[in-house]
């Protein structure tokens, strides 16, 4: 509480009391006197050297541009850019007569929160492309592996076939050729065989998680992307605590992938009013998260090829996403799985064991 503060809080009039409860910092002015008449807690923490009893010279001195807005009479409220650099945004109201209400905003912590949020953001693609990766390289080292070891069996056998035949004397240069092309195809076997064990090591970090505060955190980050493309979301979560033991980076790259692919398909086929709805239930044990759209929907086809690494139906499509989706699930013992909507478009449905809170 501010030393100089001569107005009791309660007694303050009913404009400062409600914004003093919305945690503003807002400071009552009264210009007869040319002093501050009182302030909120808010403001005594932003401004704490410039509280209650505050002379308005004062005031300017730390707000330029102050006195000025001042000097205007009338009941409209002003907007202001107040400060040498621009620093504090304002608003400065009339409530009553001879009194005026200044309401402040730290334009620089609002800019350091968006940066925080940015930093954040980009943190998280970062992780998820780094995931991806190793998901995608296991599964290319899995392709691979198998006729990459049968191409090397195959030279082996070749290798004995043709010393037989030819009584045990293999020209010198075949038998180099052979040797050479069994050398490349073990080297290219421990290179995958690498790869493999570095992406093994991407176990899922098991922790205790709210599944609602991880949903309600993630659906910002394709604000952007809804926005644009004048996308409804709609979120349907449960009242409290949804837990669920797991890795919050793959699980919120799994809600992302499944988002991106809902905001696709209605790019693909825009219905009249685009749709994406995310619904989370309980049931007896599992937690059920729902993700819905209305685009394009799935035919047969689609439907037939939606699992297989690399199918894709998009132009730059990899088709690897909804294969890194159903394996970080299954890494949860959980399960991924779809549905056609009656009407229009698609439900992916991720089921995953509940934690007991
Ligand atoms: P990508 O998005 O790179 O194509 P995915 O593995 O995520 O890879 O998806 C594979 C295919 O599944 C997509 O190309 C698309 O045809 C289909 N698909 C995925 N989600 C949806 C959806 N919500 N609606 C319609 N089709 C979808």
């Amino acid at each position: 509480m501010n030393a100089v503060l001569d107005l009791p809080e309660q007694t303050a009039a009913p404009a400062h009391a409600g914004f003093a409860a919305l945690g503003d910092a807002v400071a009552a002015l009264d210009p007869a006197a040319h002093r501050v008449a009182w302030t909120s807690p808010a403001w005594q923490r932003l401004l704490p050297t410039l509280g209650a009893g505050t002379a308005l010279v004062q005031l300017e001195h730390a707000l330029p541009g102050l006195a000025a807005a001042l000097g205007k009479d009338g009941d409209q409220t002003q907007c202001l850019i107040l400060g040498d650099a621009h620093e504090w945004q304002a608003e400065l109201s009339a409530p009553s007569e001879g009194q005026r209400l200044l309401r402040l905003a730290d334009r620089r912590e609002q800019g350091r929160a968006l940066q925080r949020q940015l930093d954040a953001r980009e943190q998280l693609l970062f992780t998820s492309r780094v995931l991806s990766v190793g998901e995608m390289a296991t599964t290319l080292a899995h392709e691979i592996n198998q006729p990459i070891g049968a191409c090397a069996n195959l030279l082996r056998g070749l290798r004995s076939r043709l010393s037989r035949r030819s009584s045990g004397r293999l020209q010198e240069a075949e038998a180099q050729a052979l040797d050479r092309a069994i050398d490349q195809a073990m080297f290219a076997a421990r290179i995958i065989a690498r790869i493999r064990e570095f992406t093994h090591s991407h176990q899922p970090r098991r922790v205790k998680l709210d599944f609602n505060r991880l949903l309600r955190a993630t659906v910002p980050l394709l604000d952007w992307d809804l926005q644009r493309s004048g996308t409804r979301l709609e979120l349907a979560l449960p009242e409290g605590e949804a837990t669920v033991c797991g890795d919050e980076v793959m699980l919120q790259q799994v809600v992302i992938n499944l988002m991106r692919n809902a905001l696709d398909a209605l790019r693909t086929d825009p219905p009249p009013q685009p749709c994406l709805a995310l619904c989370l239930l309980r049931h007896h044990g599992e937690l059920e998260l729902q993700v819905s759209d209305n685009g394009c929907g799935l035919d047969d086809e689609a439907q037939a090829r939606l699992f297989v690494p690399f199918a894709s139906t998009k132009p730059s499509g990899m088709g690897i996403g909804l294969s890194i989706c159903r394996s970080f699930i299954e890494l949860h013992q959980g399960r991924l799985w779809f549905s056609r909507n009656p009407e229009r478009g698609t439900t992916f449905h991720v089921g995953l064991p509940a934690s007991q809170q």
